[in-house]
């Protein structure tokens, strides 16, 4: 399948690694034009180089904090400047701490919802008039499979995620007309340094090695075995591509049947 996306400029947020280096991969593979964003310059231009040398296609680097405001419309700029209005907005950012409701105050909470939640705004409304323009435009948001269903700890990362969802939905609805899709793409448990830094580590820290702590993961997974970045980044560029004009508003999880709930 022709995906479309040749030639197409992509602002792919925090993808120095894991999901969103995948989805940026994903896009540059399929001969998008690809920005890639986040804080650690030297991470960040050694993974635009290994994108750049993976797939021939045009991917730069530029920093940036998705809670800072004044960032956000800096990346968003030299997006522009480099590859003209941008047609795919990829919103990803770090996850907040796990932890019980009670161990949580109004400051984790702020910081929580301007990563997550925040930052997903702010580059929605950065992008949306050059879309308008266009008539044209993709906007995909990575959430966690912690909005279909009770993962424990996980509350800060729950309501802001479901802001997003709403968030989506809402904007999905009033955007439609100009041929601008907004989705929502929710990891299930997926190895990257997040994972292993939080369901590995508590595993590893209990004494199982590695293949073991990786079984024991897979254990609640219909599909037996913990996913590939890979295998959400592809869903991202379907999303972004022509292919998939007629989906917007929806959330779709990438987690080898892990959600057990019918509807
Ligand atoms: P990761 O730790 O492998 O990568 C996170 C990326 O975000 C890095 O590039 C990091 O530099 C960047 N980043 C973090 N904070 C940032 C900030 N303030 N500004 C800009 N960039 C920032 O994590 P991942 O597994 O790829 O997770 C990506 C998102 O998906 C997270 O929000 C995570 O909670 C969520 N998620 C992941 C999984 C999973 O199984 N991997 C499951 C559910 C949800």
């Amino acid at each position: 399948m022709n995906l479309g996306l040749e030639g197409k400029s992509a602002l792919v947020l925090a993808a120095s690694k894991g999901l969103g280096r995948a989805s940026a991969l994903a896009l540059a593979q399929e001969g998008a034009r690809v920005m890639i964003g986040a804080r650690d310059v030297v991470c960040l231009e050694q993974t635009a180089a290994e994108l750049r040398e993976l797939t021939g296609a045009d991917v730069r680097a530029f920093p940036v904090d998705v809670t800072h405001p004044a960032q956000c419309e800096a990346i968003h700029q030299a997006a522009v400047h480099a590859f003209g209005p941008v047609e795919i907005l990829v919103n990803n950012a770090g996850g907040p701490p796990f932890g019980p409701f009670e161990s949580f105050d109004d400051e984790v909470w702020h910081k929580a919802l301007e990563l997550n939640l925040m930052s997903t705004v702010r580059f929605a409304r950065l992008v949306l008039p050059g879309m308008k323009a266009a008539r044209r435009g993709r906007i995909v948001n990575i959430v966690s499979l912690s909005t279909k269903s009770v993962l424990p700890g996980s509350v800060l990362s729950t309501a802001g995620r479901l802001g997003i969802i709403g968030m989506a939905k809402l904007l999905s609805d009033e955007v439609a007309a100009f041929n601008i899709t907004v989705n929502n793409v929710a990891s299930g448990m997926i190895l990257t340094d997040r994972v292993r830094q939080t369901s590995l580590r508590t595993r590893l820290d209990q004494g199982m090695s590695e293949p073991e702590a990786l079984d024991d993961i897979a254990r609640s997974i219909p599909a037996r075995r913990v996913g590939r970045p890979d295998e959400l980044g592809a869903l991202v560029a379907f999303l972004a591509s022509e292919r998939a004009a007629y989906i917007t508003g929806v959330t779709i999880p990438v987690d080898g049947g892990m959600v057990r709930s019918i509807l």
